[in-house]
């Protein structure tokens, strides 16, 4: 049986189980998952290396020779490989093929001083996990150790796509993202920030993941455009990839996201110079929605030229059935 996906919370839930306080409506995903990503990403180290897979870290790629025959150059040394699975977020923008189809924006984060005090009052202890419906979304979780950690997309805009070291470092908007936090959370005005990152994202122009051949190499194979939501769908795209690399006509290699990326970003400057218009546009539209304020024409119009997420049409229907085992019981 299936749970509801969905529950709805009144206000009173709200402010009293959760500390939304600021909160004007709200539903519970009871099937949703906390993951911590480091531990993840360890996780996925071990059962690969029980699985007899010889895991080589700190070997940056420099070159990758394709032909009939892969060769991946590194540092240290070449590997050959029948098959190259490109799964490098942002930076898959190295690929010409690729990068007309992603845009690079930065999605940050920020920890808060221990304030197990202020968790204890909120009453959140087993979690929950929280994001509100802000175009440019936030989110926030209680850490076990007591801490708030707080995210938020739509930073910094790479030109040209490219990652280079631009997002590397703390992040730019702390002070934003506390006050926007503190909006639905006022317990959290003010609070101390202890340290703060920030990261690439693989804007994809539907806001859709893709998994396919690259056009002109029967062996070169690319998975991206998670567009900052990628740590559950890495899976369903891990999959539909294994698929397309064994050759394989199975559910996920016909699943509507075994295609190459949709869509495509102007080029250089435009795109630098539009993405950092419809950035700012989509913050104020959205500062102005929680002042109860309408936006002007321009912003507006600015907000509306910002690539949609799914768009009808854009995932077929044939893979429903690889998609039902994604969704819990
Ligand atoms: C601050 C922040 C918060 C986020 N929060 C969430 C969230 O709450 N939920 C969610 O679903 N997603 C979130 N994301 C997005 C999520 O991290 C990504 O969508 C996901 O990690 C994508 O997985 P991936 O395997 O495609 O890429 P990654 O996990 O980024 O892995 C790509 C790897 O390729 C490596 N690499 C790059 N170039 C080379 C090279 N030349 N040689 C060798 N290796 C290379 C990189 O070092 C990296 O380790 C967040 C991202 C950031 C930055």
């Amino acid at each position: 049986m299936h749970c509801a996906p969905f529950i709805e919370l009144s206000r009173s839930d709200l402010r009293d189980k959760y500390g939304l306080r600021g909160a004007l409506a709200g539903v519970l995903q009871p099937t949703v998952a906390l993951i911590q990503p480091a531990k993840l990403a360890r996780g996925m180290r071990r059962v690969a290396l029980d699985c007899g897979v010889r895991v080589f870290e700190n070997s940056k790629v420099t070159q990758v020779c394709r032909g009939p025959e892969c060769r991946v150059r590194t540092q240290d040394g070449t590997l050959t490989a029948a098959s190259v699975v490109v799964a490098l977020n942002a930076w898959a923008t190295i690929f010409p093929e690729i990068r007309r189809g992603l845009a690079v924006t930065a999605a940050e984060a920020c920890v808060t001083a221990r304030v197990p005090e202020i968790l204890a009052k909120l009453g959140w202890s087993q979690g929950p996990g929280i994001t509100d419906s802000r175009r440019m979304i936030l989110n926030w979780r209680a850490t076990p150790d007591g801490r708030v950690e707080m995210g938020k997309g739509g930073g910094r805009l790479a030109f040209g796509s490219r990652v280079a070291g631009r997002f590397d470092g703390g992040a730019i908007r702390v002070r934003q993202i506390v006050e926007e936090v503190a909006l639905a959370v006022p317990d959290l005005k003010g609070i101390d920030i202890a340290t703060s990152w920030m990261g690439p994202i693989d804007k994809s122009f539907h806001g859709l993941p893709a998994a396919s051949r690259f056009p002109n190499d029967e062996n070169m194979f690319y998975g991206c455009g998670f567009s900052g939501n990628g740590v559950g769908p890495s899976k369903l795209i891990a999959k539909i990839l294994a698929s397309l690399v064994l050759r394989r006509a199975d559910e996920y290699s016909s699943l509507g996201l075994a295609q190459p990326l949709q869509g495509t970003f102007p080029r250089e400057p435009v795109r630098y110079l539009g993405g950092r218009c419809v950035l700012a546009a989509m913050n104020r539209h959205d500062q102005l929605d929680h002042a109860n304020q309408s936006a002007g024409v321009l912003t507006r119009w600015l907000v509306s030229k910002m690539p949609g997420s799914i768009l009808p049409g854009t995932v077929g229907d044939d893979g429903n059935a690889a998609l039902q085992e994604h969704i819990p019981e």
